[in-house]
């Protein structure tokens, strides 16, 4: 196969950070995206729907002109956060849902949840609204080992949060392990999970062997190849609670090449190239299409796009780096050769 079209896809999860930046990231993602969810951990957060509101309009001020693009607003909860707010966010169509950050649990989740007990009535509000929760699904208790983070948080409270609001729709977002995948996979429709293409390519090796590799670097970490696999099964199986969500989390190159490097991968200036490349290696390019463009607009009650794009294989190398701000951020696979592209729009 040579050529690719497929319905535009959706990115259900993506940082594209604030100020000078913007202009840097947005045309990376709406290049390629219709729709993004916009994840909220700006510092300070975005934690109402006015502040949703208003760094809604600051990225689409950075849109390049004759670019179609919708950021869907994700709102940050705290132990602070109102049911009044939740009631708010409902009733606003360009707020997609509320994000829970388990307090240090990756970058700038300081003032998220401490105290996932004392969330109850919001997210029973939430329920009542019918508002998703998007999950960063880790635990950020240091005794727990970083690999395993994710599998303690399953049990210790996706499990009975699930089990406490069965109609509450929850988003396991960048899954990497097989046991999120399977918790997944035996919850009902209301339970679904993005998947980023970093965590489809690359095991830990990636980030540890040969030398200590930065760009690799993201939370939750790259896990062991079992896990790989398991998500590129959930991936590719045409099972419409897995769907695209790069994570894509630009930093300049000097706060990831450092002493203590930010977690984020850089990956929007190559999305859905890196999405073929997994897709094409599990024999299942057929699939990419309901996995990028049709599961995560199905499952968030959203009309599928109507626009189409253009792959090609035509092979051409990631840039070894690109602006940012007044700085430079690497992209994942700099200077490396990707076999697919994309052309434009049909
Ligand atoms: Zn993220």
């Amino acid at each position: 196969m040579q050529r690719l079209s497929l319905t535009r896809p959706d990115d259900w999860h993506l940082h594209l950070r604030d100020g000078a930046v913007l202009h840097d990231a947005v045309p990376h993602s709406a290049r390629q995206f219709a729709r993004a969810a916009i994840m909220p951990n700006l510092q300070p957060p975005v934690t109402t729907v006015a502040d949703a509101l208003g760094y809604r309009a600051r990225i689409l001020a950075a849109l390049p002109a004759g670019l179609a693009f919708e950021p869907l607003m994700v709102l940050y909860l705290t132990d602070g956060t109102a049911v009044e707010e939740i009631r708010r966010a409902a009733e606003e169509p360009r707020v997609l849902g509320w994000k829970l950050y388990p307090a240090g649990a990756t970058t700038h989740s300081a003032a998220g949840v401490r105290d996932l007990a004392r969330l109850y009535p919001v997210l029973a509000a939430m329920e009542r609204h019918g508002v998703p929760l998007l999950v960063h699904g880790e635990v950020a208790d240091p005794g727990v080992d970083i690999f395993d983070r994710e599998k303690v948080f399953v049990d210790r409270h996706l499990s009975p949060m699930v089990a406490h609001f069965p109609e509450l729709r929850i988003v396991l977002e960048h899954v990497t392990t097989r046991e999120g995948v399977q918790f997944v996979w035996d919850s009902g429709p209301r339970i679904a999970a993005t998947l980023t293409a970093h965590h489809l390519l690359y095991n830990r090796n990636a980030l540890l062997a040969g030398g200590v590799r930065p760009h690799f670097y993201c939370l939750p970490v790259l896990k062991r190849e079992h896990h790989r696999q398991a998500l590129l099964e959930a991936a590719t199986s045409g099972n419409p609670k897995f769907f695209l969500g790069t994570d894509s989390a630009p930093h300049p190159r000097r706060q990831k090449e450092s002493a203590v490097g930010c977690a984020g991968c850089y990956t929007a200036p190559a999305a859905l190239e890196l999405y073929a490349a997994a897709f094409e290696a599990a024999g299942a390019l057929d699939r990419l299409e309901a996995f990028a463009s049709f599961h995560g607009a199905d499952f968030y009650g959203l009309p599928r796009n109507r626009e189409r794009i253009v792959m090609e294989r035509r092979p051409w190398s990631v840039p070894e780096r690109l602006p940012f701000g007044d700085q430079e951020a690497i992209p994942l696979l700099a200077g490396q050769t990707l076999e697919w592209r994309c052309a434009g729009m049909a």
